[in-house]
């Protein structure tokens, strides 16, 4: 079983794959997080890509390539994995699917009205230990601040600031829209408006498992 999720900042790609791979027991591997984490360590790839994430602009190809074929080589991608945030440029779709070689695998595209996409991405608050995110007014935490699952101090990512969402609405249009191009013969469609829960039996109606 191998996913790979696309849709634009705010569609919701990251709460459906995350309950996705809860369901199926699967790694949801997102390159966002990999690359916060990476930051807030410190490391190599962590300084490089401190300027990108925090201006909202892509992070050299590349870099998430070798990120990602050697993340999806571990052993706990075995029996399947789930891709989110992967690939955001052709030449990132074009490495993925050299890297899966001809491997089975669905293409999931979550579709949302502009409108609700702004909302959402304006009100995100994530959780810097479990990668969990909630929305002050649409899917709020128990506590205020305070993460659901594991206790941890709610935050609002850098770059879900005004100024840099929109940075990352052009950077979604003019890198990200063509990979909806390059795989829409096998695209499958599921329309990301409304409840978590409800787009969720929608997205398992159509997947075929
Ligand atoms: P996300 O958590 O998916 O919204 O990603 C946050 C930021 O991480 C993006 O705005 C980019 O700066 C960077 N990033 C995540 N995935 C990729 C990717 N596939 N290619 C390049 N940059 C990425």
């Amino acid at each position: 079983m191998i996913f790979i999720f696309l849709g634009p900042p705010g569609s919701g790609k990251g709460t459906q794959a995350k309950k996705l791979a809860e369901k199926y027991s699967i790694p949801h591997i997102a390159l966002g997080d990999i690359l916060r984490e990476a930051i807030r360590e410190g490391n190599e790839v962590g300084k490089l890509a401190a300027q990108y994430v925090e201006a909202g602009k892509l992070v050299p190809d590349p870099v998430t390539i070798k990120i990602t074929r050697e993340r999806i080589s571990r052993p706990d991608c075995m029996n399947g994995f789930i891709i989110d945030g992967f690939p955001r440029s052709l030449p990132q779709a074009r490495a993925l699917d050299e890297m899966l070689g001809g491997m089975d695998h669905q293409v999931v595209y979550i579709e949302v009205p502009l409108q609700q996409i702004v909302a959402r991405n304006t009100g995100r608050l994530s959780c810097p230990v479990c990668g969990a995110v909630y929305h002050v007014k649409n899917n709020p935490p128990k506590q205020a601040g305070i993460c659901d699952r594991c206790g941890g101090q709610l935050y609002q990512r850098k770059d879900d600031t005004k100024d840099v969402i929109e940075t990352r609405f052009k950077v979604y249009d003019q890198s990200t829209a063509p990979v909806i191009e390059y795989y829409k013969d096998r695209l499958v469609r599921v329309d990301g408006s409304g409840e978590i829960d409800a787009v969720f039996l929608r997205l398992l109606r159509a997947l075929r498992i």
